[in-house]
C-alpha cells in the first residue's frame, strides 16, 4: 500500500520566525514528521528576502523527499493576517510585508514548479485546524465523548499579534473575505480612549494581549533600568512570582484582560473550548483560575468552555498549514499517487 503515502509540507510565517515541517501521511491517516526547521523571519529586510527564506526552507526540506519536489503533494502556508480564500492574497495583518503580494505564484516561479499546489491561509486558522484534528480536539473528545465533527473550537494566538480561528463542527469559519475571527481587533479597552492599535482603532484586544504589548508594559514600568537586559516573556512571568513586584501587577492585569476577552468570545460563539497558542500561551500560570472565571462571568454559565494550552506545541500552526494540503486532495481519487 506504499502508493497511498503522501508527503505534505507546512510553513508558518510568524512575526519573528518562519517554521517549516515535512510530513509523511500514511495509509490510515497517521502521520510522521520527517523534518522540521525554523529560521528568523527578519521581516524588516523586506518581501523579496523573506520570500527567499521560504524558498530555501522548501528546497532544504525537499532534500528528504524520495524524488525531490516531484513527490511533494503540496505546500500549505500560514500567514499572520487575513487571507482572502478566493484570491489567496493577504488583505491585512500586523505586518504589511505580504499585503497584496502574490505569494503563491511568486513561490511557484522561484521554485521553478508552476504546478506545485500551494494553499495560503491565516495562521490562527491553521492553528485551530491542527489542534482540533490532532490535539485539543482529541482531548476534548476523550473527556466529554463529543466527537471532533460535533465540536466548536476557537484557537487564539497570543504572539507578536493576537489572532483567532474557529472550527465549527469540522469546518473552518472564515467569513466572506477571510476576515472572520479577527478577534485581535475586537474591543477590549475603550474604543474612544483605549490603547491605540496599528489598525487605526483604539482599545483593540491586540493592544493589550499580544506578546509585544506585554513586553511594552514591562518596559514602561521598569523605567529603563532593564534597558541593558534582554527581557522576555519568560522573565516577566518568573519575576511575577514575587507578589510585591511590578511584574506581578502586569501579569495579574494581563490575566484579567485575557479572561474578559474570552468571556466576550464565549458570549458571542458559545464554543466547546478555547486553545491558546503563541509565545505567551506557554506560561502555565495563565490558566490558573481561568475556566472558573468563565463559569462565573459568562452569560450562560452552564455552557462555559474549557480552556486548553496548545497540545501540539505553541507552533501547532505549522501542522495545520500542512493539513491544508491534505484537504486539497480527494481521498477517493488518490490524486497524489501519480507523484510517487
Ligand atoms: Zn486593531
Amino acid at each position: 500500500m506504499v502508493k497511498s503515502y503522501q508527503f505534505i509540507m507546512g510553513i508558518d510565517v510568524g512575526g519573528t520566525k518562519i517554521e517549516a515541517v515535512l510530513i509523511l501521511l500514511k495509509p490510515g491517516g497517521e502521520f510522521e514528521v520527517i523534518e522540521r526547521k525554523r529560521t528568523p523571519t527578519k521581516r524588516e529586510k523586506g518581501y523579496s528576502l523573506v520570500l527567499n527564506r521560504i524558498v530555501e526552507l522548501i528546497q532544504d526540506l525537499s532534500q528528504k523527499l524520495p524524488h525531490k519536489n516531484r513527490s511533494l503533494s503540496g505546500v500549505g502556508i500560514g500567514l499572520p493576517g487575513t487571507v482572502d480564500p478566493e484570491s489567496q492574497l493577504m488583505l491585512n495583518g500586523n505586518t504589511s510585508l505580504f499585503v497584496g503580494r502574490p505569494l503563491k505564484s511568486d513561490l511557484q516561479e522561484a521554485l521553478g514548479n508552476e504546478t506545485l499546489p500551494i494553499i495560503i491561509e491565516n495562521d490562527a486558522n491553521c492553528f485551530i485546524l491542527a489542534e482540533t484534528k490532532a490535539g485539543a480536539g482529541l482531548l476534548y473528545e476523550k473527556e466529554t465523548g463529543r466527537s471532533i465533527e460535533e465540536q466548536i473550537g476557537i484557537g487564539i494566538i497570543l504572539g507578536t499579534g493576537v489572532g483567532g480561528g474557529l472550527i465549527n463542527r469540522g469546518k473552518l469559519f472564515r467569513g466572506r473575505k477571510g476576515g472572520g475571527l479577527e478577534v485581535g481587533h475586537g474591543p477590549l479597552g475603550s474604543r474612544t480612549d483605549g490603547r491605540p492599535c496599528f489598525c487605526g482603532l483604539n482599545g483593540c484586544a491586540e493592544a493589550y494581549l499580544s506578546g509585544t504589548a506585554l513586553l511594552q508594559d514591562f518596559k514602561k514600568t521598569s523605567q529603563g533600568f532593564l534597558s541593558e537586559i534582554k527581557i522576555s516573556g519568560d522573565s516577566i512571568f518568573e519575576k511575577a512570582k514575587d507578589k510585591s513586584s511590578t511584574s506581578y501587577q502586569i501579569v495579574s492585569n494581563y490575566k484579567k484582560n485575557l479572561s474578559l476577552f474570552l468571556i466576550n468570545l464565549t458570549n458571542i460563539f458559545d464554543p466547546d473550548y478555547f486553545v491558546l497558542g503563541g509565545g505567551v500561551s506557554k506560561q502555565q500560570s495563565l490558566y490558573k483560575g481561568l475556566e472558573e472565571d468563565l463559569i462565573k462571568k459568562s452569560f450562560v454559565p452552564e455552557s462555559s468552555p474549557k480552556v486548553y494550552k496548545h497540545n501540539l506545541g505553541d507552533s501547532a500552526g505549522v501542522f495545520g498549514a500542512a493539513f491544508l494540503v491534505k484537504n486539497l486532495f480527494d481521498p477517493n481519487k488518490n490524486q497524489a499517487l501519480q507523484l510517487l
